[in-house]
């Protein structure tokens, strides 16, 4: 089979690999149709991720985000598994013994095996998986359903900021992940306003009903979102950048005894004046990937909202074309929505 192989930091090549074996007991064997690229695989393949496992995560199969036809079922798989049957994968596999398993937060994990990340993933013409990480999921697109595991985060995130109905919903940033938590937050009947630098971005968030801001000052930004929000300010701010100053608004902005939700990654610093969390008593929650419950949900979002959410799709490659892809994606930020590349 084909696969596409970070070799190193900055390398990805197209190489000939061996068939996975028959699945054993408990696996399941997916050729995956469609692998959505993203932030995390940035960060990846320029060595922000993988160079704190000491580089040893290469050779490594990179893509997480994926959606195929189960080709093979190994014995004891649960019952609702069938051949040629439409799936995504939920990629994150947790260790069951350490402080957030144990509290029930395995999305946490400190030992979590990711596809993509820790063990190969996608972007290859099989891939072998635990059964516990094959959701069933109805798309006429393998494309939009690979989008399942973007909505995931967005599920957790909503779940983190316990939003309610009518509650106003700060969304910092209007790339796939901002998309899908306007999504959610739009779904669990909050009113959204959906900041980016970029107008064109914020069309697709005007659809799902939010109202729009392009980003322009911070203090500004700030005004204007607790403005819109009424006097306190807005309740919940969630911020999909990991830009400094968008985290340094979501903490200013957001309501005292309200939640600010940490969704987007970076391994940049913010300093916070301290007596915002302290006068302000905030919640300030981290989102790291999510759990089966919701991964089933993301699936369930993504039946409801297909047409909607296709629309994120910018740019799509065949799997040969995967480092051409990759490359194209990181140099490319303003002009990419969500790359798909497609499996052969
Ligand atoms: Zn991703
Ligand atoms: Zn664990």
């Amino acid at each position: 089979m084909r696969a596409a192989v970070t070799e190193r930091v900055g390398a990805m090549a197209m190489t000939e690999r061996p068939d996975p074996p028959t699945p054993g007991p408990g696996q399941v064997l997916v050729h995956p149709e469609a692998v959505g690229i993203c932030g995390s695989d940035y960060h990846f393949f320029s060595g922000e991720l993988s160079e704190a496992a000491g580089g040893s995560q290469f050779p490594r199969v990179q893509g997480h985000e994926v959606a195929g036809t189960i080709t093979a079922l190994g014995p004891g798989c649960r019952a609702e598994l069938e051949l040629d049957q439409q799936v995504a994968l939920w990629p994150l596999r947790a260790c069951g013994h350490c402080y957030p398993c144990s509290v029930g937060r395995p999305n946490a994990c400190d030992n979590f095996e990711l596809i993509g990340i820790h063990v190969d993933g996608g972007l290859q013409g099989l891939l072998s998986t635990a059964q516990e990480q094959v959701f069933p999921i109805r798309a006429e697109d393998s494309a939009v359903a690979a989008l399942a595991e973007p909505v995931s985060i967005a599920v957790r995130a909503a779940d983190r900021a316990a939003i309610e109905p009518d509650e106003r919903v700060v969304v910092l940033g209007a790339g796939p992940i901002g998309q899908c938590v306007c999504l959610l937050a739009r779904e669990r009947g909050a009113k959204v306003l959906v900041v980016d630098l970029q107008e064109g971005r914020l069309e697709l968030s005007r659809e799902m009903g939010a109202d729009t801001l392009v980003w322009t000052e911070r203090d500004d930004v700030v005004a204007f979102a607790r403005r819109w929000a009424g006097p306190a300010g807005p309740p919940v701010a969630v911020d999909a950048t990991g830009a400094p100053g968008a985290v340094r608004a979501m903490v200013d902005m957001v309501a005292s005894a309200g939640r600010a939700v940490q969704v987007g990654m970076s391994t940049d610093e913010v300093s916070l004046r301290i007596g915002s969390l302290t006068e302000k008593e905030l919640d300030l929650l981290g989102v790291s990937c999510c759990d089966s419950d919701a991964f089933a949900e993301a699936v369930r979002v993504v039946e409801r909202n297909g047409a909607l959410l296709a629309r994120m799709i910018s740019h799509e490659f065949p799997l040969e074309q995967a480092p051409e892809a990759l490359r194209f994606a990181m140099s490319n930020p303003t002009e990419v929505m969500k790359v798909v590349i497609r499996g052969e």
